[in-house]
């Protein structure tokens, strides 16, 4: 494709992109908190979170969802033109085949349509998470997500756009070399798993006082994910994982929560959390561009 094509194909792209992502980003953003909100009051951790808790994560992950979109697609249009340019074949998933077992077959084949596209999201979040606690101008981009003092259902979304953006870049790109993103299948085996893990990353954000040991590790649950928010710096550097506690236990990460285990959040008094959502977004910008001239 021509250059100024390509440039085109870009703009209309993100251009509808932002056009289609209302009304339905505004509903489900806070559609889907409500049943979250009245358990975090039926069996609150502590103080039952503020709606202002709540506001200021949910005007601060839509600013994310607008601005994290255009490096998205960026990374998307990128990866297909590496993909042409190099030669390379992406392999084409199906999950027909399973589906058309006897019996268990349609059971099987939604099972692996959440869980294989999950599996291999885990393993780049997991490394690109790790990287994010290590290297101090990922950290600057990702301290916002930790800043929270009252940790609650809505701080699943509660990222700074630029973190949510390199996170998607990862695995939009690496995917989009791997597998065809354009195939039907894939498409509803990313929605399906995408749908699993928003639900299962507001509940294990929630200050909701559940303790499941049996799963604690085979999905990541709230008592697990509290963790690796705690304020103690014994917490620091747990349970990365984004939905499956097997890539901490294999790379020796894993803390598992004990009894009675639910930590304060947040990061202390020497990173209160910022006062509102637009200084959450330009003031890390400032720290992470300081952290890569000064490391
Ligand atoms: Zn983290
Ligand atoms: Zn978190």
């Amino acid at each position: 494709m021509h250059h100024r094509e390509l440039v085109m194909t870009y703009l209309h792209v993100l251009m509808a992109s932002w056009r289609d992502m209302y009304p339905s980003v505004y509903v489900f953003s806070v559609g889907s908190l409500i049943p979250f909100v009245i358990a975090e009051r039926l069996w609150p951790i502590d103080t039952p979170p503020r709606f202002r808790d709540y506001g200021f994560n949910v005007v601060l992950s839509l600013s994310t969802a607008y601005l994290s979109l255009p490096l998205g697609i960026l990374a998307a249009l990128w990866s297909e033109q590496l993909r042409h340019a190099v030669g390379w074949n992406p392999i084409s998933i199906t999950f027909d085949d399973l589906g058309a077992l006897a019996g268990v077959g349609p059971a099987l084949e939604l099972v692996a349509m959440i869980f294989v596209p999950l599996f291999i999201h885990d393993l780049w979040f997991y490394w690109s998470h790790r990287l994010e606690h290590r290297w101090g101008p990922l950290w600057a981009l990702h301290r916002i997500h930790h800043s929270d003092e009252c940790m609650n259902a809505s701080t699943w979304a509660r990222d700074h756009f630029l973190q949510a953006a390199w996170r998607s870049f990862f695995s939009i790109f690496t995917l989009g070399m791997i597998v065809d993103l354009d195939l039907t299948q894939a498409g509803k085996a990313a929605l399906y798993s995408n749908l699993f893990l928003t639900a299962l990353s507001m509940f294990y954000h929630s200050a909701i006082r559940v303790r499941i040991p049996w799963l604690d590790a085979i999905v990541v649950t709230p008592q697990v994910h509290r963790i690796h928010h705690g304020a103690d710096p014994a917490y620091h550097n747990k349970n990365f994982a984004d939905a499956l506690p097997l890539f901490d236990i294999v790379f020796g990460t894993y803390h598992r929560p004990r009894r009675g285990e639910f930590p304060a959040t947040g990061l202390g008094e020497g990173f209160p959390a910022p006062r509102s959502p637009w200084s959450a977004q330009w003031s890390p910008i400032a720290a992470a561009t300081r952290k890569l001239w000064r490391p």
